[in-house]
């Protein structure tokens, strides 16, 4: 089906919910969570998606994180449940990682609190205890990592045979993690005529043969395909910092320090954020004001009237609100929240640099919707740095920099004639380098001065989080790669050529290659797999011979009459918290 954006009202709601949402079937109860939410319009994901599944259909998305999705298949789903059947649990959202677990649940809650649809996430690396208690009360919503969906189901814990809905949420990363037969085997406990939707941000042959398996005759969408024209997107230096969502509203005041914009517009996805962000921005002395569709029209002709006259400096709004409206040209944009689409993100950059003039676009992003960063930036064939968060040291050089350059411009002016006989005075008691120091230190502070800062931790952007700690299985016991033996039998990187095209160069005789499907996107390091096979396989240390860390999988040498007990241990843990496929490597 092909992506249709018809451009969405800019009116506000007479009554207050989004006549958006409205129109794509959405009952009252809804609506009026989404208001509260402060969501002023479907993001075209949910334009699309939320019809057809509504009316039951199958549906297979391509979109990224970031585009809104999570609601575009969970409003449907709550407000099929609300009118359904009441056996439990009715629905099944299966998501690659605990991370997203967590975040999907509470987006399904929150979504669903009007209509008191219960939600459970269950994922590996939480107490079982706690799962099995609410599972055996009954839930409404599942939303689980696939592996512990499965040790449920064995358990018999999980029962699946009331389920009306499935879907496979990010179904790309689930493969890459080796997740595909317990898929497989999940899928086999629903029912046959359950409706089920599947959402990748890529398409690669393994989720069509997946979707062609499961899905029937689904509607198919994708997000990414509107392509901006080349050239679209104003010429302006655009970046990006990557931070974690806590550290947002630190991030995006430290950048805005950092830039010290004469005029700045701040995007924000909702009316709560727009709110919220304004009043941070007041509490640090800037002359910030929101615009946004829950306002009347006086106010915000005068929000729109103290902005124009410079009076405010950072107009903070909405998409729906600054859409119409005549905004002056504004020496930075601000994305606090990457907008759903490329179109939306040129339209908003579109906003600075106009008629010539210098411009700068700056986006806040968290790790996960780097991909949907990716995608704008190929879409629009424009350039997004990615960069660190500003440090502390760097904010104290910048205000020194500043501070230095306005005393720059007043000596040149030679306006100083007043204060040489305060100097004078001074210079008998005081070394005169002492005393333009005192006198650049209340400059300094004049200008605001060294405010106490706490540093924002940089993060990489990444696409799944396999590395963090908690996916480690715990009490695995985890020998360094580079100690003592267990270095012994691992080749650095670069002398181990292409394993995939030679993978047998340099074996032992009478040795095995294991494939273990991970690798270092997941965050797999040698002492990982040479713990695990020395843990749940009982070989020494020495007779692991080579491994061999690849993007996506990993092969490590053990002795032939050995390899059938390896993998089998080895296919029965789990390394680095998840299941990953693992088998004997055939050249
Ligand atoms: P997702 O792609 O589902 O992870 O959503 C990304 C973010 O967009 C989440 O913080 C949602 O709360 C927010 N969001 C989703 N839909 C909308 C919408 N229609 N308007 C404003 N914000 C939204």
């Amino acid at each position: 089906m092909k992506s249709d954006h018809t451009e969405p009202s800019t009116a506000p709601s007479v009554h207050g919910f989004s006549p958006g949402f409205a129109a794509l079937g959405l009952e009252g109860s809804l609506l009026a969570t989404l208001d509260t939410l402060g969501y002023e319009e479907p993001t075209p994901i949910q334009r699309e998606s939320i019809p057809p599944l509504l009316a039951g259909r199958d549906l297979l998305g391509q979109a990224a994180t970031g585009t809104g999705k999570t609601a575009s298949f969970a409003l449907p789903m709550l407000q099929r449940l609300a009118h359904g059947a009441k056996q439990r649990p009715a629905a099944l959202i299966l998501v690659p990682t605990r991370e997203l677990a967590i975040q999907v649940g509470e987006a399904v809650q929150r979504y669903g609190k009007e209509l008191r649809i219960s939600v459970l996430a269950v994922y590996g690396g939480q107490a079982i205890g706690p799962q099995l208690y609410a599972l055996k009360r009954g839930v409404d919503v599942v939303v689980a990592t696939p592996g512990r969906a499965l040790d449920h189901i064995r358990r018999n814990t999980l029962q699946l045979k009331h389920v009306q809905m499935v879907v496979l949420d990010e179904a790309d990363e689930m493969l890459d993690m080796g997740f595909a037969d317990d898929l497989e085997a999940i899928l086999t406990q629903t029912p046959a005529d359950r409706q089920t939707a599947l959402f990748s941000a890529t398409m690669p042959p393994r989720i069509a043969s997946i979707a062609h398996r499961h899905l029937k005759n689904p509607v198919e969408i994708k997000i990414a395909k509107e392509l901006v024209k080349a050239g679209a997107a104003p010429r302006v230096l655009q970046t990006a910092y990557v931070v974690n969502r806590p550290y947002k509203v630190a991030a995006l005041i430290r950048v805005l320090d950092l830039a010290a914009p004469k005029s700045a517009l701040v995007f924000c996805r909702t009316r709560l954020e727009v709110d919220e962000l304004t009043a941070g921005l007041a509490g640090r002395d800037y002359r910030a004001e929101a615009i946004h569709g829950g306002m009347s029209q006086p106010q915000r002709d005068r929000v729109m009237t103290a902005f124009k006259s410079g009076q405010t400096q950072i107009l903070v709004a909405t998409d729906v609100a600054a859409r119409g409206l005549d905004i002056p040209s504004v020496s930075h944009v601000v994305n606090y929240d990457l907008p759903s689409s490329p179109e939306v993100y040129v339209h908003r950059i579109g906003r600075t640099g106009r008629a010539g003039r210098e411009g700068e676009a700056i986006t806040i992003v968290e790790p996960r919707e780097h991909r949907l960063l990716r995608n704008i930036e190929q879409l629009t064939k424009a350039k997004i740095i990615v960069a660190q968060v500003p440090s502390v040291a760097d904010l104290r050089t910048k205000r020194i920099e500043r501070t230095l350059t306005s005393i720059r411009e007043l000596l040149a002016a030679g306006d100083v004639e007043h204060f040489r006989s305060v100097v004078t005075v001074l210079a008998k008691d005081f070394e005169l380098v002492d005393v333009a120091a005192a006198a650049v230190k209340l400059a300094h502070q004049a200008q605001g001065g060294d405010v106490e800062e706490q540093e924002i931790p940089s993060v990489q952007a990444r696409v799944p989080d396999y590395s963090r700690p908690d996916y480690a299985r715990p009490g695995m016991r985890r020998p360094s790669p580079m100690s003592g033996e267990m270095s012994r039998g691992i080749r650095p990187r670069e002398a181990q050529g292409r394993p995939s095209a030679r993978p047998t160069a340099g074996r032992t005789p009478n040795s095995a290659r294991i494939y273990i499907g991970a690798g270092r996107a997941a965050g797999i390091r040698p002492g990982d797999l040479v713990g695990a096979i020395a843990n749940e396989a009982k070989l020494g240390s020495a007779q692991i011979g080579g491994v061999e860390i690849e993007e996506r999988f990993s092969l490590v040498e053990v002795p032939e009459s050995m390899a059938r007990d390896v993998i089998e241990a080895l296919g029965r843990t789990r390394i680095k918290g998840q299941k990953v496929t693992v088998r004997l490597f055939r050249d």
